[in-house]
């Protein structure tokens, strides 16, 4: 019995659940996708919570240039680029069997400065956020001041006084880690056993406590939870059901608006644009995509893509159950290469508030990852982590659904040709060259082999 019903009675009325439980590669498309100005109405945040949070970050720009020189190119900006995929285009075509029309574009949030993937983002944006509230009630700085001076002596002393909990499965504890040791903060990371051995070293170079643990995310997670509730000073940043960290994704959207623009790239209703991003516990996915929804409205369509052992996402979202349900619960077992998407128990925050803004969820092997990752290479010269390729398949899955899900929308291979697909590169900067090089042949090999 799993929730009180047999599995059968599960398939009987979920039948996509048969495909997650036999590790098939999904697809499904959200018959529940609203009209964005309705939609937007179910995530309780606005688009003046998206520019509060990207005034904050320009506020600690200075700070973040003087810290973190990699950040000077950009003004002390957390961001990175968009390059057109023109030469891989024509390999998934081939790989596919499909024609993929339109123009693909990849967003290299792969090489965000700092920590070297998305949770640069959301992660360095919630410690920003916590040390500005006790920075400005202890009348360290104002908000006119030049947040430079936060990098002293004296700043790192009083920060040094508390300390942030955080569960992760390596990156998010990346990005937490560096930039709250940077300030001053005692750090305390609270690792899933398929966290790398090099995001453990590289965080206890810079000072953190890393906390180790035999069991997967959630525990990790609990356990951070458990920390800061028996330490007043200890703030804990909750990846399940953080505002902030949502918020701090959210703002790549304004920017991402701007690299279109001068890219020559139009979007609107007969132009779309479709997103593809990897989904782990969604917080990320989740709040870079009510960014779009906040930039673009109905003109751009967001999907998620998961590694076949973990569609936490897909599962909650389809059932309707969010975080009542678990992949595990299914005999899914949550592991996958795929790091920061091996994740049982999707947040049950983001699941509700975005259900309506989603048009889509979809599945990808590890196997289809690491081919991907090697096809990545070999086309553009470009190295990421396997997790950042999950949103590769993305074209072929929507282009595949001329019948259904595009003619839902209205869109006709003539609108689909002048569409951009956007595949948002989460991870790979930072991946130490040995272990990319063990990445690459893994995936070499597995190019090699005739495909299934
Ligand atoms: C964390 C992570 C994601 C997904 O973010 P969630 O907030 O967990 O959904 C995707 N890719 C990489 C490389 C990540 O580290």
């Amino acid at each position: 019995m799993i929730l009180g019903s047999t599995l059968e009675q599960w398939y009987a009325r979920f039948p996509l659940i048969r495909d997650l439980v036999a590790l098939q590669q999904t697809t499904w498309f959200n018959p529940g996708v609203a009209p964005t100005a309705q939609a937007l109405a179910d995530v309780g945040l606005t688009a003046a919570d998206v520019a509060d949070a990207s005034a904050r970050l320009t506020r600690f720009a200075s700070y973040l240039q003087r810290v973190f020189p990699e950040t000077q190119s950009s003004g002390g900006i957390i961001d990175s680029d968009i390059m057109p995929l023109t030469r891989l285009q024509p390999l998934l075509s081939e790989r596919y069997g499909q024609t993929l029309n339109g123009a693909l574009w990849l967003k290299r949030d792969s090489h965000l400065p700092i920590s070297g993937s998305i949770k640069a983002r959301g992660g360095i944006y919630e410690v920003l956020k916590h040390a500005e509230d006790l920075a400005l009630a202890a009348k360290l700085i104002t908000l006119d001041d030049d947040y430079a001076l936060l990098d002293s002596e004296r700043a790192r002393a009083f920060f040094g006084q508390y300390t942030i909990a955080v569960g992760s499965t390596g990156n998010l504890g990346m990005s937490i880690g560096i930039m709250g040791a940077a300030l001053g903060f005692q750090v305390t990371v609270h690792m899933s056993a398929d966290a790398r051995q090099w995001k453990k070293d590289t965080l206890r170079a810079h000072g953190v406590t890393v906390v180790e643990y035999a069991s997967d995310y959630s525990v990790a997670v609990a356990q951070g939870r458990q920390q800061a509730e028996a330490d007043s000073g200890c703030h804990f940043v909750d990846d399940e059901n953080s505002v902030n960290l949502f918020l701090g994704y959210s703002v790549a959207a304004e920017r991402l608006k701007l690299q279109l623009a001068a890219a020559n790239i139009r979007v609107d209703a007969q132009h779309p644009l479709f997103v593809y991003l990897p989904c782990g516990v969604g917080g990320a996915p989740g709040g870079v995509a009510f960014g779009l929804k906040l930039a673009f409205g109905d003109a751009v369509h967001c999907l998620f893509a998961e590694p076949t052992h973990s569609p936490c996402m897909l599962l909650g979202v389809y059932t309707g159950l969010h975080d009542q349900v678990s992949v595990q619960d299914f005999g899914i077992d949550n592991v996958t290469a795929a790091d920061g998407l091996a994740v049982g128990r999707a947040s049950g925050f983001v699941g509700k508030a975005m259900q309506r803004l989603l048009d889509g969820f979809y599945t990808v092997s590890d196997e289809e990852l690491y081919s991907l990752l090697a096809l990545m290479e070999r086309s553009e010269g470009l190295c990421l982590e396997p997790s950042a390729l999950a949103g590769v398949p993305g074209i072929a899955r929507v282009l595949a659904e001329q019948q259904g899900y595009l003619a839902r929308l209205g869109l006709d291979c003539q609108a689909m040709a002048n569409a951009t697909h956007l595949v948002w590169a989460t991870g790979g900067n930072r991946v130490p060259n040995d272990e990319m090089q063990a990445y690459l042949a893994k995936g070499r090999e597995l190019l090699a082999q005739p495909q299934a």
